[in-house]
């Protein structure tokens, strides 16, 4: 138990923020020992995998549990499909190179994705048009409320987008220890139709992509698009892309003919980053915080010096003027604590 912590390099946005308690658990028992503590002395908690989906806006006043929890196992289901376990603390990218490794299809549309294991279902993680829920199988979570080992199964998580009944209703009360997938062994389900993946691959000179190479494809496109966290502070997409009503949408395309959508009944979900791009925030710096100059989405941690509040108000800057001119409410993706 360390006292007066910096978690500076526990969050990726790379903020010097302090926990007044910090400690690192490897398994459930210390989990349960630290989660005594805590109520013995009436603190708050605060949960980190990789801390590369959350603002801290202040120093942390309880205790934070940075959870270390490691080990991968499978169980043969069928001739065709395995279920691959891997406890909380294991890094996602690491474990997604060892199931390709290992040639189990199912992940590679979501390779060089930040954080660990344990927290994929937090917000369904997904990119380049796969998210868990495509190939979650259950997890295993402490309840904080009885202290109880259960588990959720696909339906009882409730993805959505970026989202699952452990960022709603069940919010701070389970702590995810692993995560089970169902991949496939040999009959693999190649994505390629999803952003510029084809054209990625296709100036790699391949025709017949294996699962291998369509995850080589997303970790170049990734490494050209997004910022690197170990280089500039940020936590990826810091806003959800906005679904609006057809009508609404409608409306909105006769103000502004290049308003991009993607239908979904009578829904419409429009890119964040191209309001947020009209509103000319893209590579805008105000203080230490600017958006990304590739990726007006990222909000970035421009001179590594930026306060978590400095980068929260320039968030809310870009919620103000989106409203204002387009009259859509953006939602911030990345945890405030
Ligand atoms: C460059 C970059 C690119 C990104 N790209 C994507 C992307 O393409 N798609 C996408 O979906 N996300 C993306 N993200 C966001 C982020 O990587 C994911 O949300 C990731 O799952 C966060 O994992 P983490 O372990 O770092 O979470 P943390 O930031 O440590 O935690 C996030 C939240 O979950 C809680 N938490 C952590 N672990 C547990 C647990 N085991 N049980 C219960 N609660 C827990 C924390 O308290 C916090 O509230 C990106 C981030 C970055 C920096």
């Amino acid at each position: 138990m360390q006292e007066n912590f910096s978690l500076q390099p526990y969050n990726t946005f790379g903020v010097d923020a302090n926990a007044k308690y910090f400690t690192e658990v490897s398994n459930t028992e210390e989990l349960k020992a630290a989660l005594s503590y805590s109520t013995s002395h009436s603190l708050p908690l605060l949960f980190l995998g990789g801390g590369s989906n959350i603002l801290l806006t202040k120093d942390f006043d309880g205790l934070a549990i940075k959870l270390n929890l490691k080990g991968i196992s499978e169980e043969n289901f069928s001739d065709n499909e395995v279920f691959v376990t891997a406890k909380a603390g294991e890094n996602w990218h690491e474990f997604v190179m060892y199931c390709l490794h290992k040639n189990y299809g199912g992940l590679e549309n979501l390779s060089l994705i930040p954080g660990n294991v344990g927290t994929s279902p937090m917000q369904n993680i997904g990119a380049y048009g796969t998210e868990i829920k495509d190939i979650f199988v259950s997890c295993q979570v402490l309840d904080l409320e009885d202290l109880e080992v259960k588990t959720f199964n696909l339906e009882q998580c409730r993805f959505g987008y970026r989202d699952s009944i452990f960022k709603q209703k069940g919010k701070g009360r389970y702590v995810i220890l692993e995560v089970t997938f169902k991949l496939t062994r040999k009959e693999h389900h190649v994505k390629t139709e999803y952003g510029a993946i084809t054209s990625e691959l296709k100036h790699l000179g391949i025709e017949n992509p294996t699962i291998q190479d369509v995850s080589q494809a997303v970790i170049n496109i990734r490494q050209s698009k997004l910022p690197d966290p170990k280089e500039i502070g940020n936590a990826g997409s810091f806003f959800k892309n906005p679904t609006i009503p057809l009508a609404q949408f409608e409306a909105l395309q006769q103000k502004f003919e290049n308003i991009q959508g993607y239908p979904n009944g009578d829904m419409v979900k429009v890119p964040a980053g191209w309001l947020i791009e009209q509103c000319g925030w893209k590579g805008k710096q105000i203080g230490n915080v600017a958006s990304h100059k590739l990726q007006s989405l990222v909000i970035i941690n421009a001179t590594g010096k930026a306060s978590g509040k400095e980068i929260f108000d320039f968030s809310t800057d870009i919620i103000n003027s989106v409203k204002e001119k387009f009259g859509i409410e953006l939602e911030r993706e990345v945890n405030i604590i």
